[in-house]
C-alpha cells in the first residue's frame, strides 16, 4: 500500500532547501556572467522574504545583511552557503561542517566511489 505523503515539517523543507542551495552553488560557474550574479543574489535576498518558516527567514535575512553574499563564482558563494548553514547549526547546537569538504558533499562525491 502507499504511504500517504505529509507535508514538509520544518526539517524535511531545511533538508531540502540545503540541497538546493549547496548544489546550486556547486555548479555555480567559476567566473559567472554579470546577469547570473544578478540572479543568484536575487535568488538569496529572496529567501528572507518568502522562505515558509518565519523565524528562519528573518534571522538569515540577519545573516545576509552581516555576510554579503560572495558570488564571484563557484568556489567563494560555496564557502558563503557553507558558512551560513553552520551559523543555522550553531544555532540548533549541531556541530560545524568542514567547508573544506563542500565540493566532495555536494558535487564530486568521495574518493572511495561509494556514490558513483
Ligand atoms: P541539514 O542541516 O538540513 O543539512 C543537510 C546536509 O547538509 C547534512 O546532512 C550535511 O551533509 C550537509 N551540511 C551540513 N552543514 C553544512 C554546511 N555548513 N555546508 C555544506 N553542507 C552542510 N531550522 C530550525 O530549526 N531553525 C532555524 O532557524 C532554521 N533556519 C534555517 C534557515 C535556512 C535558510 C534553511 C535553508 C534552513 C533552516 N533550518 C532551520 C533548517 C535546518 O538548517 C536543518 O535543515 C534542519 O534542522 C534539518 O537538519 P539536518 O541535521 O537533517 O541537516
Amino acid at each position: 500500500p502507499l504511504r500517504t505523503q505529509c507535508p514538509p515539517d520544518k526539517d524535511q523543507l531545511g533538508r531540502a532547501t540545503w540541497t538546493f542551495l549547496h548544489t546550486a552553488a556547486a555548479y555555480y560557474p567559476t567566473q559567472p556572467t554579470p546577469a547570473q550574479r544578478t540572479q543568484m543574489l536575487a535568488l538569496i535576498h529572496a529567501l528572507p522574504a518568502l522562505y515558509p518558516c518565519n523565524h528562519c527567514a528573518e534571522d538569515f535575512g540577519a545573516s545576509v545583511a552581516q555576510s554579503p553574499p560572495d558570488v564571484s563564482g563557484r568556489a567563494g558563494l560555496s564557502r558563503w552557503f557553507c558558512e551560513r548553514h553552520n551559523e543555522v547549526n550553531e544555532k540548533l547546537g549541531k556541530v560545524a561542517f568542514d567547508c573544506a569538504k563542500t565540493d566532495e558533499r555536494w558535487k564530486e562525491g568521495p574518493k572511495d566511489g561509494s556514490c558513483d
